[in-house]
């Protein structure tokens, strides 16, 4: 298997792949940081609104997350819906997950109304049990989904065998109206879109440092009257926050095309994206020239610093992948890549003003596109015009300071790696928001 990013190898053959780094100094409206999933939406979110917008990315647009995920396009990221029911109570519970939705479906009418060539995939999500505990996860996501009034149907471990080629799963639960991309075509459609539309791109810049409204790169710089950025791993000398985000490894594999007979033996209900209630769970899903897409991860290198790059863990995913699935014991996996993603302890965005500096906007530790393209969109439409906006109560949600189990400071004695856990684990088994933590809440009423 080859260590490389399969939508690298997908975008070989593409027109125009970089845009020129920045290389003078500049003035601009407002200034984006950042063209992942986030950065792409807030440059669309003010596309032909009357206002110069610059763009700068350090890599190229989709060069990080974004462009090595697995696309797949659903509101059920890290945090399942029943644990934010659990957390926040139904009402906050149904306007988080309407965040993601509401990304999902930004995602889906940019790919469309543009016509954005990037693999587009209509998949249905099945979440699929392994063992007793498994079925009772599942159990628990269909209560959480019926208490929302949410449209999914639920398999046991003898019809679930109808619908997925496996004897090993306990059950499952599938639901309509989510997708599969290849976000890095995705990211680059995006940018063909935004410099039709007069936006300003700048790849292979990397903002190193910002100083009142100038932004700085290696060979020029951007004056702007509000800068967002969007950036991943940022360093704490751009801004202290950057200390408060943690990055969480996972790794992809792509197979050989699959024939069509085998694809109805292992997808005979339909092309489904699928993942199971493991901790550390692995996912797949058919892309357009049916090849499967395994991703997973393990315990181990979770938390790693840096891109653990051996291929022992995801050779451990397709071991378990290939026992599930017999029929596919001799399939060829051709290329391996791994991928961190930004978060925060409690796997929700923070997106703040600084106080002391409010035009400048941070959105930080997106989990999943949907969330990113969510995030990005609101804080560029806050920059724009904050007072013509209505949906404020976002950044009570979002906000810095919100209540995590084990503060920063801790971090001195314990480490950032257990911080990490043990805030991330508190938060998706056991938080719940006291009236003083529902920012969100406080702030409506
Ligand atoms: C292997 C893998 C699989 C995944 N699978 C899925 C999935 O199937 N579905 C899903 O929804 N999510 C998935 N995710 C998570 C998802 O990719 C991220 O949560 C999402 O892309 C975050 O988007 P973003 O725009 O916030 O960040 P990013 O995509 O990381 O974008 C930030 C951008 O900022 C740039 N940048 C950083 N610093 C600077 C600087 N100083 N100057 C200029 N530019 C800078 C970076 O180069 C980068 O392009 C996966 C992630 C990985 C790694």
């Amino acid at each position: 298997m080859i260590l490389q990013n399969w939508w690298f190898t997908t975008l070989l053959g593409i027109k125009d792949p970089i845009q020129p780094p920045l290389q003078k100094d500049i003035k601009a409206d407002i200034l984006i940081v950042g063209a992942g999933a986030a950065g792409l939406s807030a440059a669309y979110s003010l596309m032909n609104k009357g206002v110069k917008v610059v763009l700068i990315e350090k890599n190229i647009c989709g060069g990080s997350s974004s462009g090595k995920s697995a696309g797949f396009l659903t509101p059920d990221s890290e945090l399942e819906l029943s644990q934010l029911i659990r957390r926040y109570g139904k009402a906050d519970a149904a306007d988080l997950w309407g965040v993601a939705t509401k990304g999902v479906e930004m995602m889906v009418a940019h790919i469309t109304r543009h016509n954005i060539n990037c693999d587009f995939q209509v998949q249905d999500c099945l979440f699929l049990g392994n063992g007793e505990s498994g079925w009772e996860d599942i159990q628990e996501e269909m209560k959480a989904r019926k208490m929302l009034g949410f449209a999914q149907t639920l398999y046991d471990r003898n019809e679930v065998k109808k619908i997925i080629g496996s004897e090993s799963y306990s059950g499952g639960v599938r639901y309509p109206d989510t997708y599969g991309v290849n976000a890095l075509l995705y990211s680059q459609g995006m940018k063909k879109i935004l410099l039709e539309n007069g936006i300003e791109i700048y790849e292979a810049s990397e903002v190193l440092s910002v100083h009142e409204h100038r932004a700085e790169t290696h060979l020029g710089s951007v004056t702007a009257d509000q800068i967002i950025f969007c950036a991943d791993k940022l360093h704490s000398s751009v801004t202290q926050l950057a200390d408060s985000i943690y990055h969480a490894q996972t790794f992809l594999s792509i197979s050989e095309p699959l024939s069509e007979s085998m694809i109805e033996k292992i997808f005979p209900a339909g092309r489904f994206q699928c993942w199971d209630s493991d901790l550390v769970y692995s996912y797949y899903r058919l892309t357009g020239d049916n090849r499967i897409l395994l991703g997973g991860g393990d315990m181990l290198t979770t938390f790693s610093v840096n891109d653990v790059n051996s291929s022992r863990v995801i050779d451990a995913v397709i071991e378990k992948f290939r026992k599930k699935f017999p029929l596919l014991s001799d399939l060829k996996f051709i290329q391996y890549w791994p991928g961190r993603i930004d978060t925060t302890r409690d796997l929700i965005p923070t997106i703040v003003r600084e106080e002391a500096k409010p035009w400048i906007h941070f959105v930080l530790g997106c989990v999943g596109l949907p969330w990113a393209t969510f995030c990005g969109d609101f804080a560029a439409r806050h920059a724009y015009d904050d007072k013509g906006c209505t949906d404020h109560h976002y950044y009570e949600y979002f906000r810095a300071d919100r209540h995590f189990f084990i503060p920063l400071w801790m971090e001195k004695f314990l480490g950032k790696r257990i911080v990490f856990s043990l805030n991330n684990g508190w938060a998706k088994y056991y938080q719940k928001e006291t009236p003083d933590d529902a920012g969100a809440k406080a702030y409506r009423s």
